[in-house]
């Protein structure tokens, strides 16, 4: 995913003819898209009157909050209010003297049908319609009562910013390469030109404006946490479509088994499954680490577990196609005192070992792990008993 943005950042360059000077994905230490909102741009100072005349230039510094932007900016710092700080970000070089310099659209339309700031050089001071302009901007690190915000401004260079600001348009991307903990590069990128951006970016159906991911060589411990940002947010979303999917389908005459059937597709097969994929690689029970047929099994019933339990990872196997089924049905389980598995008298020695389970077979768990186990274990008990 990292090299991957960099590959596009790395097109978007070429495009802008400057494809001497490729990024070099070694060099940085992670990547942080920022999606600019109307909030970020238009304001007072963004809106032109009818007549084009400016209203009002008072915007300092564009936010940058969340989670995901806690963990990329602070590394994962806490909330506890520390002294301000100030790191560079630079302009890349010719950036905005590109969106300076492209002609169509002159101005665009905003979703509103208000007319926002003109992309060509109106009013620009001259010695910022400079080509070879090189913008040096800073980004304020900051800890406020509402969490973490970085604040990116230009203390030094109001008219920097204001440039800046003139060619940015919502929905174009800002995105910041980090060099180490206080440097940073940033490239804007207009949103014409971001749609395939976006289709890695927006994430768990809405505009996702923060978007973070770091070079896993860095500090693949806080590349797991970024990501597992991302990803819970699509496990809540996925379930919640899911739920939906159900109460449709609950509602339909004849739908029958289906209803089982594609919900527990949707439920073994989704954004579940790559929450449990983010730590583990290979079946819990065997050794199988072929991603498409690993499914994420929930241990205490999706249909019987509440929106937490859902969405808890503590709540999933990571099985093989085999050992899901096996799973699923109560033909295996785990004693959660012990972790020791247990057989259905039904499956006898030859298919145990066909099926790569033995009275050996262990599962290590945590005590959340246990404690949903427990409820497993005990339907695997009635059910040998009946
Ligand atoms: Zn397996």
């Amino acid at each position: 995913m990292y090299k991957l943005i960099i590959d596009l950042l790395n097109n978007f360059l070429n495009y802008i003819h400057i494809p001497d000077t490729p990024l070099n994905p070694d060099v940085f230490q992670g990547v942080f898209v920022k999606k600019l909102s109307n909030q970020n741009i238009i304001k007072e100072k963004r809106r032109i009157s009818a007549n084009n005349t400016i209203l009002k230039v008072n915007q300092t510094h564009i936010d940058v909050t969340g989670e995901q932007a806690k963990l990329f900016f602070f590394e994962g710092l806490s909330n506890t209010t520390t002294p301000p700080q100030s790191i560079d970000i630079d302009l890349y070089d010719n950036n905005l003297s590109y969106l300076c310099a492209i002609n169509n659209p002159l101005s665009r339309l905003s979703s509103d049908g208000n007319t926002y700031f003109f992309r060509h050089s109106i009013d620009v001071p001259p010695y910022l319609s400079n080509w070879d302009l090189t913008l040096h901007s800073s980004a304020y690190k900051k800890y406020g009562h509402k969490g973490t915000q970085v604040q990116i401004n230009i203390p030094d260079s109001k008219e920097s910013f204001t440039l800046l600001q003139r060619y940015a348009f919502q929905d174009d991307a800002l995105v910041m390469l980090r060099y180490d903990y206080l440097r940073y590069l940033a490239i804007l990128i207009p949103s014409e030109l971001c749609n395939h951006l976006y289709s890695i970016t927006d994430t768990h159906g809405s505009h996702n404006i923060n978007f973070a991911v770091l070079n896993p060589s860095y500090n693949s411990a806080l590349a797991i946490q970024l990501q597992h940002q991302i990803i819970s947010k699509d496990v809540m979303y996925d379930d919640a479509k899911t739920i939906a999917l159900q109460n449709t389908l609950n509602n339909t005459p004849n739908a029958g088994t289906d209803i089982e059937r594609i919900v527990k597709t949707r439920v073994s097969q989704g954004s579940f499954r790559r929450l449990l994929l983010l730590e583990r690689h290979h079946c819990n029970l065997c050794n199988i680490s072929t991603t498409s047929v690993l499914r994420a099994s929930h241990i205490k019933e999706w249909s019987e577990s509440s929106r937490e339990e859902r969405i808890d990872a503590n709540n999933g196997l990571l099985l093989c196609a085999n050992h899901d089924a096996l799973f699923d049905r109560h033909l295996i389980s785990f004693n959660p005192d012990t972790g020791n598995i247990c057989i259905s008298e039904s499956i006898d020695n030859e298919q145990r070992k066909a099926l790569s389970i033995s009275e050996s077979t262990q599962l290590s768990m945590g005590e959340c792990m246990k404690s949903y186990m427990r409820i497993h274990y005990k339907k695997f008990i009635d059910k040998e008993n009946q």
